[in-house]
């Protein structure tokens, strides 16, 4: 579940909040404590500061004085704060291989919604969405021109040629974690096939360009360019998010970006790749009646794929998919 500017809830707010989040950042780094040398370092290993962060904190600084937008403290997880976003990942990537494994034409969403319920319970999960800002369901699940946050209901049945995005999120332990797959009912078009191919090519492009030290706005141009080429477009207005502590953390993640642009990327930082592909044009809008579904303006299919990833040393780890 993603984070979006066209929701009441999350509203047109959000993508200005979030803005002004990453400005507040940005000075708010400087005001994280700075520690003494020989102070345990705020991560928890247990190690004198000047044998743990110490560098990485003053690395961060060089960016922010060049300009950059930098993570504050609270975006970089510990790894004790890692192995639980990990444990509830274990529990988001075996509900959705649960319902991979029994998803079928004919079945309605409200099945989908009770697989995902059940799973996640069963293996001491709660189902994020489930009451989040007022959400009814465990799970969204959005259908052909559907480009996120569709409720699930006894009423929609799955048809042949359909393509669904199921999107599961998981709290843990008070950790969460939150990922998509797209699902294809019988006979697709290519067309439809295309569309599903290309933007998990994006997500896949996405996860290479997570580089430590580089900009979320690299990342998100890339994503682009390659749906872009493939003559589609990328909605502008919902993007990712930060993920783990919270459903919803900074920063967000946008997929029509502009390099050197957007947050940096540092060894620690835990967020979603989750763009909504469109076949045609990128203009959406929102349910009148739900306060929820999001569809395609021209009517034409979506599809969105998303994991969640953790920066690394060297790139990133997907953690959730
Ligand atoms: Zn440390």
């Amino acid at each position: 579940m993603f984070r979006c500017a066209v929701d009441p809830f999350c509203g047109s707010r959000f993508r200005f909040v979030s803005f002004q989040l990453q400005k507040e950042s940005a000075d708010m780094q400087f005001k994280d404590k700075k520690l003494d040398r020989n102070a345990p370092c705020w991560c928890g290993s247990g190690k004198k500061y000047k044998h743990c962060h110490m560098d990485f904190d003053e690395k961060i600084r060089e960016f922010e004085v060049k300009g950059f937008i930098v993570p504050e403290r609270k975006l970089i997880k510990t790894p004790e704060q890692v192995e639980g976003i990990k444990a509830s990942a274990k529990i988001n990537i075996a509900v959705l291989d649960e319902v991979a494994s029994k998803i079928k034409i004919g079945m309605s969403t409200e099945e989908i919604d009770r697989i995902v319920y059940d799973t996640t319970t069963k293996m001491g999960g709660i189902p994020a969405p489930l009451n989040y800002e007022g959400f009814p369901k465990s799970v969204c699940t959005s259908i052909n021109e559907e480009v996120c946050h569709g409720i699930p209901s006894p009423d929609v049945i799955l048809k042949d040629g359909d393509i669904i995005n199921v999107d599961v999120s998981t709290i843990y332990h008070g950790y969460f974690s939150d990922s998509s797959r797209m699902f294809c009912m019988g006979n697709v078009s290519p067309e439809k096939k295309k569309l599903v191919d290309v933007t998990k090519e994006c997500v896949e492009i996405g996860i290479k360009n997570v580089k430590p030290w580089t900009c979320l706005g690299d990342m998100g141009n890339a994503v682009h360019q390659h749906a872009v080429e493939n003559g589609y477009s990328v909605v502008r207005e919902i993007g990712g998010h930060g993920c783990g502590i919270e459903f919803h953390e900074d920063p967000w993640v946008s997929y029509v970006s502009v390099p050197g642009t957007e947050m940096l990327m540092v060894p620690g930082m835990c967020f979603t790749i989750e763009p909504m592909v469109n076949m045609g044009r990128d203009d959406i809008f929102q349910d009148e009646e739900n306060g929820w579904t999001i569809y395609t303006e021209d009517g034409l299919p979506s599809a969105q794929w998303e994991v969640q990833v953790l920066v690394t040393e060297n790139g990133c780890e997907v953690i959730a998919y």
